[in-house]
């Protein structure tokens, strides 16, 4: 049975979750993991995020090439394994909590939150 366009929870979405490739990266802990993190998103279209769950992530934001026009799959019956298992329930457009706890953008993101990170400590300690 087809699903009416407006109950699909896909449905006007616009494919986000196939114009990015997001690749785990460990939690950062040290000075030259969060300067690695730093380096990263001086790249135009790459984004780091700590997700819903907790993990890190880097995402680089390039569209899949297997999206027509009108954002639709064109190899949908052939499409990998890690499309098919995408919950369109826990996605960036749907999920219940924020998607993103944290994201950076840009260096001076990642900068900015290290410098509040550290007032924060210091505040802890007075
Ligand atoms: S799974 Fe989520 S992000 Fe992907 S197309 Fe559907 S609603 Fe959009
Ligand atoms: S293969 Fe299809 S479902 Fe998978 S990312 Fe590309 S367009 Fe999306």
């Amino acid at each position: 049975m087809k699903i009416p366009k407006h109950k699909n929870p896909c449905f006007d979405c616009g494919a986000l979750c196939c114009k990015g490739v997001a690749v785990p990266i460990s939690t950062p802990r040290s000075k030259s993991d969060w300067d690695e993190i730093r380096w990263l998103v001086a790249h135009e279209r790459v984004q780091v995020f700590k997700d819903h769950e907790n993990d890190w992530l880097v995402e680089f934001m390039t569209p899949c090439e297997k999206l027509d026009e009108k954002d639709a799959c064109k190899v949908y019956s052939i499409r990998p394994k890690i499309c098919r298992d995408h919950e369109h329930d826990e996605c960036v457009k749907n999920g219940e909590e924020a998607y993103h706890k944290i994201i950076f953008r840009h260096l001076e993101d990642v900068d900015a939150y290290l410098a509040k990170r550290e007032l924060k400590k210091l505040k802890r300690k007075k």
